[in-house]
């Protein structure tokens, strides 16, 4: 997600750098007998596992310190770092990717997939080597050249973008777009090559690379489930007068403002023991190993809700990372199991709790105090009222929770097209504009607010990417029922400032696990169903429908 920092940086650890087993120093075959031979297998799986390790754990620690060089250039890095920082980036990932495709791994890998086969699908090593090898697999199917041109493509089409964008023309983007559309089905055709079966839409390589196991189409049934209820609840939600959120965009000294979202965020449970937050025009979360997870914000002195719920969601983010196992440091089931269960955990918090009235049963009278000119005469409900506010807008980042998914849908629907053959590039404005229109009833005025609005197709693969932050909305709804269902006190703790039930619940049912299990995996263990609207769609509906009613 672009404000996530994926990667697998673990660095805490001390470095294991003794003797890293070479094979031939492996048992050799035909042990005296059949109990000594087996014995002498296991062995062999045993050091090959451990020569796995070694070698992981020297890629994840290029990683991580490739993501400190990143944080420091986002975050504190004078302007003439640029060219420096750039190459020293470069020098990381690629010493980290020539390291993590070595054939030597490819072919140990192979080797303990058939000697682990036996053993269960919770065993530790299992999983480990089932995650490192189809990252192996990914890492080494995609050829180099085509690493390189799409490398250059994003250079080439970030730089004019940033040209394009505030001169509001887009036809300085359409050679680029269409260079970057014909890479990106490259780029796919090269993910999907070996597989029999299951791919029948371009992108569908790109959105399992992201989600393992879903497709265009599953994506496709989720937003058909979704919009129908999102029409009625937006037209309900704006067929009154607007809801005053003139409280919002008062002067708040910037300090204060910081201060505020860091304190709740470490009541929520972000450890800053083990993190700290920092500024940036993009917040984001990196991590460089468990115990040591960034986050960044903005803050706007005339908007109070810019700094505050963008600290929210980035603690999220790093209470993910801050809970996974210390056994999986530096390998590759640290972090994330998928971009979407991530923006779970994100939106979970800002939103689901962030904006629920009960959290500002306990919030609010703090943040009063915080600001007793501006906040003062403005009743718990009218700020509740005011961070839930519902508008169709043009921009999605500035989109509220009702509408959002609404801004993702039309883009999802849009690669789709400009990948399968259906949409031209130069005629992206004309179809941007149409489904706004269409979906949210409002008219784009200029490309700059509509098709050049997001960064995503000018920085990387045209397309692939923005499901996730559906995805993370559908089961942010699904994981916090389930921790409810298991724990009904949690709204009422949450009203008196306790989080530490809901923390742990997600700790013990998500955080834990890193990457060891796939997405669909840990949703049905965690929720005890496979992903499903239903808790989303019962948790908007309940929400906004009081909130209608209340305005009458
Ligand atoms: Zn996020």
């Amino acid at each position: 997600m672009p404000k996530k920092v994926q990667h697998h940086a673990l660095a805490s650890a001390p470095v294991r750098e003794k003797a890293r087993p070479a094979s031939s120093r492996l048992p050799a075959g035909k042990a005296g007998s059949s109990k000594a031979s087996a014995k002498a297998r296991s062995a062999s799986v045993e050091s090959r596992l451990l020569d796995v390790r070694v070698r992981l754990a020297e890629v994840a620690d290029l990683e991580g310190a490739c993501a400190v060089l990143r944080w420091d250039q986002a975050t504190y890095m004078p302007r003439g770092g640029a060219a420096g920082r750039s190459s020293q980036a470069a020098t990381l990932q690629r010493l980290a990717h020539e390291k993590f495709t070595d054939p030597a791994l490819g072919k140990l890998l192979n080797g303990l997939t058939r000697a682990l086969e036996a053993r269960s699908d919770d065993d530790c090593d299992r999983a480990l080597v089932r995650v490192t090898r189809r990252d192996y697999e990914r890492a080494t199917k995609v050829p180099v050249a085509l690493v390189d041109r799409l490398s250059r493509y994003s250079n080439d089409a970030y730089a004019a973008w940033t040209d394009a964008r505030p001169a509001n023309d887009f036809k300085i983007m359409v050679p680029h777009l269409e260079a970057g559309v014909a890479l990106t089905r490259e780029l796919a055709a090269a993910m999907a090559a070996g597989q029999s079966s299951g791919s029948h839409h371009v992108m569908d390589p790109l959105i399992d690379s992201a989600e393992p196991g879903m497709t265009v189409a599953s994506v496709v049934t989720l937003f058909a489930e979704l919009m129908p209820v999102l029409a009625v609840l937006l037209q309900r939600a704006t067929a009154h007068l607007p809801p005053q959120s003139a409280c919002l965009f008062q002067h708040f000294p910037e300090a204060k403002q910081l201060a505020f979202g860091l304190k709740i965020a470490e009541h929520f449970g972000f450890d800053l023991l083990r993190g700290r937050q920092d500024q940036s025009p993009h917040p984001f979360c990196t991590t460089f190993s468990t115990g040591d997870v960034r986050i960044t914000t903005r803050v706007k002195a005339n908007d109070l809700s810019e700094a505050l719920y963008s600290t929210l969601h980035e603690a999220g983010h790093a209470m993910y990372e801050q809970g996974v196992a210390p056994a999986l440091e530096r390998t590759r089931l640290a972090g994330g199991t998928s971009p979407g269960v991530h923006e779970s955990q994100s939106r979970l918090w800002e939103n689901i709790i962030g904006r629920s009235e009960g959290f500002l049963t306990y919030a609010y009278p703090q943040l009063q105090k915080q600001f007793p000119e501006q906040l003062r005469r403005v009743p718990t409900k009218t700020f509740y009222r005011a961070v839930n506010h519902v508008a169709p807008s043009l921009i999605r980042t500035d989109a509220d929770e009702l509408t959002y998914n609404m801004h993702i849908m039309i883009r999802f629907d849009l690669e789709c097209r400009l990948l399968d053959g259906r949409l031209a590039v130069a005629d992206l404005p004309a179809a941007w504009a149409e489904a706004y229109r269409a979906v949210l009833g409002v008219t784009v005025q200029s490309d700059a607010d509509g098709c050049l609005q997001d960064v995503h197709w000018f920085s990387g693969p045209v397309g692939g990417a923005f499901q996730s932050y559906t995805i993370g909305n559908i089961l942010s709804a699904q994981f916090y029922a389930a921790a409810l269902a298991r724990h009904p006190a949690i709204p009422a703790e949450i009203a008196e400032g306790r989080f530490s039930t809901l923390h742990a619940w997600l700790r013990d049912n998500i955080y834990r696990h890193g990457r060891s299990l796939d997405p669909a995996d840990l949703v049905m263990r965690a929720t005890g169903q496979p992903m499903t609207t239903a808790p989303y769609i019962a948790y908007l509906t309940a929400k906004y429908d009081a909130l209608a009613d209340a305005r009458g």
